[in-house]
């Protein structure tokens, strides 16, 4: 069957670029980086050149990239490493509509070590309360912290008008950019960013690959404490084959990004125009503006998300109802509840996010299978009748 790749927010294709890149490195050329001799060395000359890409990509320099094993690390490793720099501090600031690597690090921070943390709610588009945000920030916090763009919705916050602020009240800001990166450009210096995180399979590397950027001057403290690789800010032998190829899949996401803001803004823009007026009681979750260029967030008012997924899926059609994390739970995700959306569509909510190996033929024929699904599981709710929710 046929194989409709949509979910592209929770992990993308390897591009083949990166494969035959990365090939090499789990071959013939097997060294150990760290080695005193030519045989190692040729593996740490290429990772040299992947770090350089990777800082090409955020405009960073080469020594402020940090590689860790995912995004979920590089999450952590970001916010351990502001709590040891400032003990003293102990208030956080973030949002409640952040990923868990975040959102549950700091539930923790605060039942077990007594950290007061503000989560500055979202507007029913999923904007910030900037002003709550703001008033927020005292001598006493340790770090703000927030998503650059929003997993399950695509909103996005502003990154860099909130890091402008941090910086004039001396706060450390980090920012999760995992799902913004290779849609949007990302200046690191410009926005005056502390700390970044990048997660390599949301931008066609492979899984288990991610980047911390840590802004020179920073006193970083490492969660992962071993040997000296990273410059000892994180201990353990190199990912050396997937580092290879997070680096090529940056200069790729670079060369892309216009792709992905012209030709995937269309396909996405295309469904969801279709969607909604084919499929009456349906509406986009999240603000129409301020959002990635490849996701839609799409509510069907009387539906189950799930049962619409396992419908999709026997068409060969992969889409998501959440975040793959939440998936599995039938209580609406955490932010289309942090957003207020009524329950009876943020129930039936799924998220398609394109990547640029999408075609317009696809989407014609997601929509072709998404009419009639609705309907018939629509003809067995009891949350609907005669044409609308009751
Ligand atoms: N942050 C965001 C916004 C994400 O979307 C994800 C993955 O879905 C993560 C963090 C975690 O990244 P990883 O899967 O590499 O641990």
């Amino acid at each position: 069957m046929r194989i409709i790749y949509t979910d592209n927010n929770a992990t993308t294709k390897v591009a083949d670029e990166v494969l035959e890149e990365m090939l090499p490195y789990f071959g013939e050329l097997y060294g150990n980086p760290s080695s005193m001799h030519t045989f190692g060395d040729q593996v740490d000359k290429k990772m040299k050149q992947a770090r350089q890409r990777v800082a090409d990509f955020i405009n960073a320099d080469p020594d402020e990239i940090i590689f860790t094993s995912c995004g979920t690390e590089s999450d952590n490793s970001a916010i351990y490493s502001a709590i040891n720099a400032y003990p003293e501090k102990k208030h956080i600031i973030t949002s409640n509509v952040e990923h868990p690597a975040v959102n549950k690090f700091y539930q923790q921070l605060q039942k077990t070590k007594g950290y007061e943390v503000t989560f500055v709610p979202v507007d029913k588009k999923g904007l910030l309360d900037l002003d709550l945000l703001y008033n927020s920030i005292s001598d006493n916090t340790a770090i703000i912290s927030l998503m650059w763009a929003n997993n399950e919705t695509g909103v996005m916050f502003p990154i860099e008008e909130i890091a402008k602020k941090a910086n004039e009240k001396g706060v450390l800001f980090h920012t999760d950019a995992i799902q913004a990166a290779g849609k949007i450009p990302i200046d690191v210096k410009k926005a005056g960013i502390d700390m970044l995180s990048l997660s390599g399979h949301k931008i066609h590397a492979p899984k288990g690959i991610g980047v911390l950027y840590v802004k020179q001057g920073f006193k970083f403290s490492p969660l992962l404490i071993g040997g000296h690789q990273e410059k000892g800010r994180r201990g353990g032998t190199e990912n050396t084959v997937s580092i290879i190829g997070l680096g090529k899949a940056c200069e790729l996401a670079r060369e892309n990004l216009t792709i992905v803001n012209t030709k995937v803004r269309k396909l996405r823009d295309y469904l969801q125009t279709r969607l909604l007026e084919k499929i009456p009681g349906s509406s986009v979750n999240g603000d129409l503006e301020l959002r990635l260029p490849n996701t839609l967030s799409i509510g069907f008012d009387a539906v189950e998300g799930e049962s619409i997924l396992l419908m999709l899926d026997r068409e060969g059609i992969c889409a998501s109802s959440g975040s793959a994390c939440t998936s599995g739970s039938l209580e609406p995700s955490h932010v289309l509840m942090a957003m207020k959306v009524p329950f009876k569509s943020a129930h039936g909510s799924i998220r398609f996010s394109l990547s640029h190996y999408n075609t317009k033929e696809e989407m014609d024929i997601i929509i072709t299978a998404l009419v009639p699904v609705i309907q018939k599981l629509r003809d067995m709710s009891p949350f609907w009748k005669d044409g609308k929710v009751i």
